[in-house]
């Protein structure tokens, strides 16, 4: 055996399949100091016991083509090492036995075209012919993705394995990680039971045990274990091997062929966590007891499926614990509490799937520095404190993994562990009939119902039942005042002597102005993507507050204080709790708030773009003067305390105004509208400011340096490979949700990054970039016919380079 190390580039805990992966690729990317630490054998967690079918299509283009990664490199592996991986690309079959079942199948292929992903829709004779034991008289129609395939878990990594030995990484087995070692806020060493291994990067991929890992280092990775099961049966007459794995989401359950027979598991309405309380010593190769009376509602609805099964002899239930995450999404990347700390876990049982490529863009993460594409669905960085909490944790992971085969609507909420955070007017707000969502454990208005109305979402795929009242909340905002709680924003401060000199590092937009400055910047990574689309207000020479959304305040706050050029005197604090925030939008607004105000809030001395403090109703506040609903307004950002006055103040004082509450749906369509970008979806960092039509933002006129300008300006000198552009359906009966697919001159050139309806135009308007490899200019985008993929049918839409409303921005200005 190799002599054991006392010093590595990278050392990655885990030998599943992910820690695997991610050694291979870090070999392969000469990283091939890499030691891989397996406390007992290669794949003995979760790996052995997957069940093994890779499917691809997600609900974003990067994870999609993560999970393509991971075929493609199933594909060559064998060839490369020489260890065969069990690969078979029989592909993949997804049913549908209701009509919104089939609508979101259909959706799910307009989806997969506007990825670039193989999707055939079939009748259910044609699914038949395909699956010869199925009985289909309950189906309406199916889905088939001819690149989805099975493979076997275990030989997969061991072929990894020794590809990443051969790249000259060494993996130790029947070796323990006992603790990392932390020194000034970096990793520095891996102590494992055969000694210290010093290091400049740990990469955790130690599966269901990575949580407790974490903990140990301050590192908060939120994943719990739960059972889950899957039946194998003996040889079934009929069952060949090249028979596709199916998907069969109405009756909850999954099935592949294996020697002859099938493999058969589901996903229970009331899934059994596991490992409560901490987890057995030495679970090594171990199975869970088989629960038949827990299996049996799926074995029902399966026989109902493939009637042979219930005379089929069974080999063996299994069950095996997989660690599940709040949102169904795996983790991975750099963890903001812990330079050099990354992780690689949480895999959701689709840890096979996803193991080729998420190791590939893990071992890209910490060779690169930096995420190498937009990861932001997976990000470790989307969590916030709710998810600390461990017992929260696993009810809404509970809660995601019941859904994982329920129809995933559009526009859905979660249930579990609510409320938790929640703004000083909730009490006040839920009395005034709101509907509230949650996002990263606040609570926030959605909608507000009238009378009469149940303040409820019913979610379809049709026209929803709070289109209604979105559609008033819209029209209060652009023609009266709104009112919309907003405290959960995420806010910093960044303060020192050095502030100025880092955040005029950070953001490509100027900061270095006069302190009542309100400035919107994007922050770019170095390949000139958006990494941060926030607003910063100078309130003195020292002081900068800062305001960003509610999902990305763990990440926002990360990508600034890591790229504070060392040296500098400037320190961020988050001071989300300790303002609510409620912007008062609309043409009346500054009536409205003159009412309650002495200071003078006319244009001339409170112009658009500043910061002030001010008083609302005895009420201390920074008011800043912006806008994302595309109208006269004011972000009042109100000590908490404070809140609950000035919201009575601003009903009494507005509401000979026909003053109105509103919710995030409204400012949804609003901000459509206007053609204001969302990042997570419009913008991220895969699209650059020019892209994104957000040139105008930037200080390319100062000459000054910036994180990613020089990305930007070699950009500038060549033609633009894609632009972002609205577009608008003059039928005000189609639904665009987000993913259709676009077309110039019947040519698919991109999908739709953000969707939904325009109530003041009374249309649907989607956003997305167009591609071209030749260059996308104004001539080019105007000179094209486009049409959308909806659903599977084309409909004519027409393109709109200025915003939809108020192009001009005389609204806002004011
Ligand atoms: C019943 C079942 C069926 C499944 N079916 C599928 C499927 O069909 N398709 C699919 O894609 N996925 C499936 N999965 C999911 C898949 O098995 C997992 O997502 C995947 O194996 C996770 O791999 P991993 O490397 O993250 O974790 P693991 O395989 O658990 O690897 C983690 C490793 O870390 C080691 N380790 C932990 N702590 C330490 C330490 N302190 N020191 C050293 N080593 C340590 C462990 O020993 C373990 O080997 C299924 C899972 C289950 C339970």
């Amino acid at each position: 055996m190799a002599e054991f190390p006392t010093q590595a580039r990278a050392v990655v805990i885990g030998g599943g399949i992910v820690g695997t992966s991610t050694a291979y690729h870090l070999a392969k990317l000469g990283w091939s100091d890499t030691v891989l630490i397996e406390r007992y054998k290669l794949t003995s967690g979760t790996t052995f016991h997957a069940a093994g079918l890779v499917g691809q299509l997600r609900a974003n283009a990067n994870i999609t083509q993560l999970l393509g990664e991971s075929v493609r490199l199933y594909t060559t592996l064998e060839q490369e090492t020489g260890l065969a991986t069990g690969w078979k690309q029989n592909g993949g079959l997804r049913l549908a036995c209701n009509e919104e079942r089939w609508t979101e199948v259909k959706r799910q292929a307009t989806t997969a075209r506007s990825f670039g992903l193989e999707m055939h829709l079939l009748s259910p004779r044609e699914a038949r012919d395909l699956w010869p034991l199925m009985d289909v008289s309950d189906v309406v129609g199916a889905a088939f993705l001819p690149t989805d395939g099975q493979a076997n878990p275990s030989d997969i990594t061991q072929s990894l394995a020794k590809g990443a030995r051969n790249h000259g990484a060494r993996i130790f087995e029947d070796t323990l990680v006992t603790s990392i070692e932390v020194k000034s806020g970096r990793v520095v060493a891996v102590v494992t039971s055969r000694g210290r291994i010093a290091c400049e990067a740990v990469i955790v991929c130690a599966g269901q045990w990575s949580r407790e890992l974490g903990r140990s280092i301050g590192v908060n990775i939120p994943l719990v274990s739960v059972e889950h099961q899957y039946m194998v049966t003996e040889r079934i007459e009929g069952v060949t091997s090249n028979l596709p794995t199916l998907r069969d989401p109405d009756r909850l359950t999954y099935y592949k062929e294996e020697v002859g027979g099938l493999v058969m598991g589901g996903y229970e309405p009331n899934p059994i966590p596991w490992a409560t309380r901490g987890f057995p010593e030495n679970f090594n190769f171990q199975l869970l007891n088989s629960n038949w009376d827990h299996f049996e509602p799926l074995m029902t609805l399966a026989i109902g499926r493939i009637p042979a099964l219930e005379t089929a002899g069974v080999r063996q239930l299994i069950n095996g614990p997989e660690s599940f995450t709040p949102d169904g999404n795996f983790i991975i990347g750099e963890a903001p509490e812990l330079r050099g700390c990354f992780v690689g876990a949480g895999f959701n049982a689709y840890g096979i799937a996803a193991g080729g490529g998420a190791g590939k863009v893990l071992a890209e993460w910490v060779a690169g520095g930096e995420a190498p594409c937009d990861l932001w669905p997976v990000d470790i960085r989307r969590f916030g404190p709710n998810h600390s909490d461990t017992g929260w944790v696993r009810k809404r992971t509970l809660e995601a993994y019941a859904k994982h085969y329920t129809m995933s609507w559009p526009s859905e909420e979660h249930a579990s562990g609510r409320p938790l955070r929640r703004s000083p007017l909730f009490d006040r707000l839920i009395a005034q009939r709101a509907c509230m969502g949650e996002k990263l454990g606040w609570e926030r208005p959605n909608w507000f119902a009238a009378e009469g109305e149940e303040p409820k979402d019913r979610y379809t795929y049709n026209r929803p039942n709070w289109f209604g009242a979105v559609a008033r909340e819209h029209q209060a905002v652009r023609e009266r005042v709104g009112v919309f709680d907003q405290t959960s924003f995420a806010k910093f401060t960044v303060t020192g002597r050095d502030a100025e000199a880092a955040l005029s590092w950070i953001c490509a937009a100027n900061v270095a102005r006069a302190p009542g400055s309100l400035i919107y910047t994007q922050m770019l990574n170095r390949r000139g993507g958006i990494e941060c689309d926030l607003t910063v207000g100078r309130l003195a020479a020292d002081s900068y507050y800062i305001v960003t959304g509610t999902g990305f305040a763990t990440h926002d706050r990360d990508w600034i204080e890591r790229n504070i050029p060392a040296g500098l005197d400037a320190r961020v604090s988050d001071v989300t709790s300790a303002y609510a925030v409620l912007s008062v939008m609309g043409p009346a607004s500054r009536q409205v708030l003159q009412q309650l105000s002495e200071e003078d809030l006319s244009n001339a001395a409170f112009p658009f773009g500043r910061v002030k403090r001010i008083h609302i109703a005895g009420a201390p506040v920074l008011a800043l003067r912006i806008t994302y609903v595309g109208e006269l307004g004011w972000e009042l950002h109100i000590p908490t305390e404070f809140a609950t006055t000035v919201h009575d103040a601003l009903m009494e004082a507005g509401r000979a105004f026909g003053i109105a509450n509103a919710g995030y749906r409204a400012i949804e369509t609003l901000r459509l509208e206007k053609g204001y970008r969302a990042w997570g979806s419009d913008i991220g960092p895969d699209t650059t400011p020019l892209e994104a039509g957000l040139g105008w933002a930037v200080k390319f006129n100062t000459g000054a340096p910036f994180l990613g300008r020089e990305a930007l300006e070699a950009q500038r000198r060549a033609p633009l490979k894609k632009r972002l552009a609205g577009f608008v359906v003059d039928d005000p009966d189609v639904i665009l949700l987000g993913r259709e697919t676009l077309y110039r001159d019947g040519k698919r050139v991109g999908w739709l990054s953000s969707a939904g309806f325009g109530h003041t135009i009374g249309k649907p308007i989607g956003y997305g970039y167009v591609r071209n490899p030749d260059g996308v200019d104004d001539t080019y985008l105007q000179s094209g016919q486009y049409e959308l993929e909806v659903a599977t049918v084309r409909v004519p839409c027409r393109i709109a380079l200025a915003p939809l409303y108020d192009p001009k921005m005389e609204r806002i200005k004011a």
